[in-house]
């Protein structure tokens, strides 16, 4: 579903963050992105969903070559969603209702189905009742749930999830976990990265071992692990 073939990127002040790296993802994977702090795993989830461009290499989805044109962008940033880390980074309406209608308000749907979209969604993470609050107000726990569902919302097949458990305590790690579940059973291809190995070695279906922007083992995790 997703090719990556020799891609870098750089940030204009620093070194290869991403460093000729080829990467694939298939259809209703369920794949961790391991790595110490800057290995380039954020980079790279950037570079999925289009919000970075390489500067070097191709990327290929669903077999067809992107050409960063602005229809393409559109269409990668819907098909690939991102849950980051700090839900605060994701978080910018007035209201809920308003943040998870972002992303649908510019799918050409209608206005009914928008609100029929959106209330499905917040019912899915069982956020109804927040649906006129204001996002950054919430709990920690709550924003990270209407990050989940500002994502969700706009239907991608693949949905990334930076450190989905990091901060969270055993409980709401938990919690997200069963999502993650859930998701991947409807059809979902869910990428994640963690620091959580027990975790990762459990729940991975694939790994990819990121160091200095290069891939360093990839397989699965008693794969990765028995190299380790
Ligand atoms: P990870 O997500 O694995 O921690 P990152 O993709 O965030 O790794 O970082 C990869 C490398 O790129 C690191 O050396 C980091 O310092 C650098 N980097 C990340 N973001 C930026 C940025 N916005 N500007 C400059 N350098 C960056
Ligand atoms: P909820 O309202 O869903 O019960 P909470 O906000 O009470 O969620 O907490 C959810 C989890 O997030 C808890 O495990 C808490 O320790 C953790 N947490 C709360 N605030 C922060 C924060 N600013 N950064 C990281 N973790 C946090």
């Amino acid at each position: 579903m997703i090719e990556l073939k020799n891609i870098s990127y750089h940030y204009p002040d620093s070194t290869a963050a991403i460093d000729d790296i080829c990467f694939s993802v298939s259809e209703g994977e369920k794949l961790v992105v391991a790595g110490a702090n800057g290995a380039g795993k954020s980079t790279l989830f950037l570079l999925l969903n289009g919000i970075l461009k390489p500067r070097k290499g191709d990327y290929f989805f669903d077999g067809k070559k992107t050409g960063y044109s602005k229809r393409e962008l559109l269409a990668l940033r819907q098909q690939v969603g991102i849950v980051f880390q700090e839900p605060d980074s994701q978080l910018f309406s007035a209201s809920v209702y308003e943040e998870v209608a972002f992303g649908p308000l510019n799918m050409e749907l209608s206005r009914d189905e928008v609100r029929q979209l959106v209330d499905s969604t917040l019912a899915a993470l069982d956020i109804e009742s927040l649906k006129d609050r204001p996002p950054h107000l919430l709990s920690y726990g709550q924003k990270k749930r209407v990050a989940i569902a500002s994502v969700l919302a706009m239907n991608p097949r693949i949905i990334i999830f930076d450190e989905p458990t990091a901060g969270l305590d055993p409980a709401h790690a938990a919690e997200i976990i069963v999502l993650l579940e859930k998701l991947h059973k409807a059809g979902k291809t869910i990428i994640i990265s963690t620091h959580d190995m027990n975790f990762a070695y459990q729940w991975a279906g694939r790994m990819v071992v990121l160091h200095k922007g290069r891939v360093v083992g990839e397989g699965t995790p008693n794969e990765v692990f028995a190299n380790e």
